[in-house]
């Protein structure tokens, strides 16, 4: 899961990493009563989206008094931001974080990763701050510098100093830049994170290290015991069809390809993209409806794939171990009741109540292309949709 900039900072402040004043703001007047009551010269005007690469689309700006924060807060909020990130249809901002500008003297990267060939936490680190990280590692890797931390004894203050050492940070501002990473780690650690990046570190005119941005992805896996970070949950950033396959328990992951898929099993679902990719196709969706689905369940799958704009066809493509292919027939043939269906749709059914599920399909009147294997039916869904 991920959270904004500004809720990522709330966080940092209460481990005693340092980050600059700032708030949230969801509108122009409360960005203009945030940069009052922050009550420094300059302010920093910045779209909270769950997306980096915000400051060269635009979506952030340094106000030097109060109307250019009205000015800046009127331009950026409501606007689409595309970014890098952001894939080419852009995030609209819906709040914006004003914070005190900063004296920026030297910017750097620190972020943690879950680093699974060492299956350790490891904390990387570097003076190209700024700038893409995945940039850095491409052109000039010997600037990055990581340590890998045990997890019994967590970050060592020694491999801390290390790092901050390594990466040029001048020797009086060493003891907070230690402090910083202790800080990030212990974070990282307690609230199950996936990702901490820090991006930049900066190191300011008045002796402070302290972070200017900050990405905290969180393990969903690890949220039941995570109270306090599913309240940072955004839904308005988040994918609806998602949103709703989680609301019935489905594995769900929305693509940009026109062939919507629905599987039972995750090596089936990962198999079927395989193959409707070598049959030169693009799969809309991840789908794994899980072993024990029941109607109601298949029946609103079916939906979420029926209400994607960009599906131009369906491959439905089941191995009925535990799982009984009259559900899975009974589930299309509701959903399309409810929804209608205008598109080619080509089953594939193999296993256990075949015969029956078979028979449901055909007395439903629906017009379904019937498969006899797994590449049959790749072929067959992906000609109907370029056709
Ligand atoms: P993004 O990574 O999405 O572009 P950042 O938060 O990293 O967004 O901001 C981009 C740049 O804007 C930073 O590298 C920094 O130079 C500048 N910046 C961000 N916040 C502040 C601030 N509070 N004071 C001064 N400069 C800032
Ligand atoms: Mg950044």
């Amino acid at each position: 899961m991920n959270i904004h900039e500004y809720q990522g900072k709330e966080l940092l402040r209460k481990y005693g990493v340092a980050v600059p004043n700032g708030k949230v703001a969801y509108s122009v007047d409360e960005a203009v009563e945030a940069a009052k009551s922050l009550g420094t010269d300059v302010n920093v005007v910045k779209a909270q989206i769950h997306a980096g690469g915000r400051g060269k689309a635009g979506g952030v700006k340094v106000a030097k008094n109060l109307d250019e924060v009205r000015t800046y807060a009127d331009e950026i909020l409501g606007k689409t931001l595309v970014t890098h990130q952001t894939g080419p249809e852009g995030k609209e901002v819906k709040r914006l974080l004003i914070e005190e500008g900063c004296d920026i003297k030297q910017e750097y990267y620190v972020g943690l990763v879950v680093d699974r060939a060492t299956s350790r936490i490891v904390m990387m680190a570097s003076e190209e701050g700024g700038t893409e990280i995945e940039e850095v590692a491409a052109e000039t890797p010997e600037k990055i510098f990581k340590e890998v931390i045990d997890p019994v004894t967590g970050l060592m203050p020694y491999q801390a100093r290390r790092l901050a050492f390594n990466i040029n940070i001048p020797k009086d501002l060493l003891k907070e830049a230690v402090k910083f990473m202790m800080g990030l780690y212990k974070v990282f650690a307690d609230k199950d994170c996936s990702i901490a990046e820090i991006n930049p570190l900066v190191t300011t005119g008045d002796g402070k290290v302290m972070a200017l941005d900050a990405k905290l992805n969180f393990d969903s896996n690890a949220l039941f015991r995570q109270k306090d970070i599913i309240e940072y949950r955004d839904l308005d950033e988040e994918d609806p069809k998602e949103i709703e396959a989680s609301k019935y328990d489905l594995s769900y992951i929305s693509l940009d390809g026109n062939i919507g898929c629905m599987v039972n099993g995750a090596g089936l679902a990962m198999s079927t993209m395989d193959i409707i990719k070598h049959y030169k196709g693009d799969p809309a969706n991840f789908l794994d409806v899980g072993g024990g689905a029941t109607k109601e369940k298949v029946t609103e799958a079916f939906k979420i794939i029926l209400s994607d704009k960009n599906v131009k066809g369906i491959y439905v493509n089941i191995f009925g171990g535990i799982m009984k292919c009259d559900v899975i027939a009974d589930g299309v043939v509701a959903a399309t009741k409810q929804v209608g269906l205008e598109i080619p749709l080509v089953v594939r059914l193999e296993g256990t109540n075949v015969e029956l599920g078979k028979q449901i399909l055909e007395e439903s009147g629906l017009n379904i292309t019937a498969a006899d294997s797994m590449a049959d039916g790749a072929e067959k869904i992906v000609s109907l949709v370029k056709a």
